[in-house]
């Protein structure tokens, strides 16, 4: 731990989502490890998914400490225990969802007048716009976290604040995205924003926009060598400061705190490492579609096949939810762990991606380019096969294949809503994902130089984080922020 400034106290409100919380965590852990107390407000649900570890960093003397509040599911009509986006079954659910987390503010600004030191600044997930009234209230800074890269958010803006889709007629039309330091096209099917159809979250997204606005700085879970001038164009926009202070999974340290990341892992994961540790090095594909969107069993069956006819061995992670009675009992039909015995191994439930990722067996990622899994491939040097389903997911996959040419496409060209992904039935063949993955695994000259350049961005991933490097630099400017108080200069 470098120079403590023991005075500063950051205060964490991740929105209660995987992909939202684990960065947070691990940022807070990153900001603990270098002296400053680290307070993270979730609930009871949440909390248990992460007490392990960060109590193991406080017990080790980190000034980091997860404060449970309870989560009020009754009071607006959710079911006990829906506290996290990966436990609600639909989106018809998101409004008494946010409606909970919005009655989160009440006791958090109650516990925070009586929490010592006083807090110093708030970082809270974009979509937590009343941490812009607590901060306000406590008289400190409160930067906005994007649980997404520059890249991705930059285009949003962009698209955002221009006519550019005036002209655009069909959702299936590329158009350029205006105002990115490197050019590209993309349709206005697979813009962010279409991943759930809904007309009441406008007040909402206002709100958010307010938040965004009144806040001080951006801090992101990214690395300046990957945003190829993407901070300098986002902060010129915003006219504020934008710290990347990632990639934050690399904070964790502890063998076991990487495998219980996020959540505890399945009883199938043990047996999985030890699988892998009898593997050539570089030989399997690792296929995880992140923490939320669980496609149709008919779509699930298509990953199977291809997974099986590729003849690659791999590992595939079917989430819960997923593995319903429809998909298991094609799986049982076929026969089909029978069938890949030896050669593929199927993880029901959570697997600890950043601990199997980071396994010298593993020599691909099937991602679904969630922004943290393409960073954690990335973190783990590792060439991926993409298949965006919803969100900014289909611009971090040009952000992969484009721009840092370390992926191959399955060739998914509209998204997934949530809610919807039995209506769209099968977008993506068993041919598709099974010529992707002879792609990724080619010994030609593309599938050296591919694994060649996923290897030099890995080391620069790693190289950021470390005393010297950009993201560590950035921690430090991020505190020296907090330390000089209100009066800061503009970008
Ligand atoms: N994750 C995991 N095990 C799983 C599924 C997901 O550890 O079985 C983690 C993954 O490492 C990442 C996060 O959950 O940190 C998912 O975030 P991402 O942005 O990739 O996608 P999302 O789930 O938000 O779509």
């Amino acid at each position: 731990m470098s120079s403590p400034p023991q005075s500063v106290h950051i205060v964490f409100v991740p929105l209660l989502a995987q992909g939202h919380m684990i960065p947070m965590v691990d940022m807070a852990q990153t900001f603990a490890s270098r002296g400053a107390v680290a307070t993270i407000y979730t609930t009871p649900v949440n909390a248990h998914r992460f007490r392990t570890t960060i109590d193991r960093s406080s017990k080790l003397g980190m000034p980091i400490q997860l404060v449970e509040i309870p989560f009020p599911c009754e009071e607006v009509g959710l079911p006990i225990g829906y506290e996290n986006l990966d436990i609600l079954p639909s989106p018809e659910l998101l409004t008494k969802f946010y409606d909970a987390m919005g009655k989160l503010q009440e006791p958090i600004e109650k516990h925070l007048r009586e929490r010592t030191p006083a807090p110093s600044c708030i970082i809270s997930d974009k979509y937590i716009f009343w941490s812009s009234e607590t901060a306000q209230r406590f008289g400190i800074p409160r930067f906005v976290f994007h649980a997404m890269g520059c890249f991705p958010v930059l285009s949003a803006h962009n698209v955002k604040h221009s006519d550019c889709l005036d002209s655009i007629t069909s959702d299936l039309e590329p158009f350029e995205v205006p105002g990115m330091p490197k050019g590209f096209k993309i349709t206005k099917a697979q813009l962010p924003g279409n991943s759930v159809r809904r007309q009441d979250f406008e007040v909402f997204h206002g709100k958010i926009q307010e938040a965004e606005l009144a806040a001080q700085g951006v801090v992101l879970n990214s690395f300046d060598d990957l945003e190829h001038g993407c901070i300098e164009a986002y902060q010129k926009v915003i006219g504020k400061r934008v710290w990347c202070v990632g990639p934050v999974s690399l904070c964790n340290k502890n063998e076991s705190d990487i495998f219980r990341r996020g959540n505890e892992a399945s009883s199938d994961a043990e047996k999985c490492m030890a699988w892998l540790d009898s593997m050539k090095p570089r030989s399997v594909i690792y296929a995880c579609l992140g923490s939320l969107c669980r496609l149709a069993p008919s779509q699930l069956m298509e990953l199977g096949r291809g997974l099986g006819a590729s003849q690659q061995p791999f590992v595939w992670v079917i989430k819960r939810g997923e593995g319903d009675s429809e998909l298991e009992n094609w799986l049982m039909e076929e026969r089909f762990e029978e069938r890949v015995k030896g050669r593929g191994i199927v993880i029901r439930g959570w697997a600890p991606q950043v601990a199997m990722l980071s396994h010298l067996a593993i020599g691909g990622f099937l991602t679904h380019c969630g922004w943290n899994s393409a960073l954690e491939g990335m973190c783990s040097a590792l060439p991926m096969i993409t298949w965006p389903l919803f969100s900014e997911q289909f611009v971090n996959e040009v952000l992969v294949v484009d721009i840092l040419r370390m992926g191959v496409r399955v060739g998914a060209k509209v998204p997934v809503r949530w809610g919807e992904e039995r209506k769209v039935g099968i977008l993506v063949r068993e041919d598709d994902i099974a010529r992707a993955i002879h792609a990724l695994v080619s010994e030609d000259e593309e599938g050296e130089e591919r694994r060649k350049r996923a290897a030099e961005l890995g080391e620069k991933a790693r190289q950021a984080m470390q005393e010297g490097g950009s993201s560590h630099s950035n921690v430090s400017r991020v505190l020296q922020y907090i330390m000089a108080g209100p009066t800061q200069e503009a970008v």
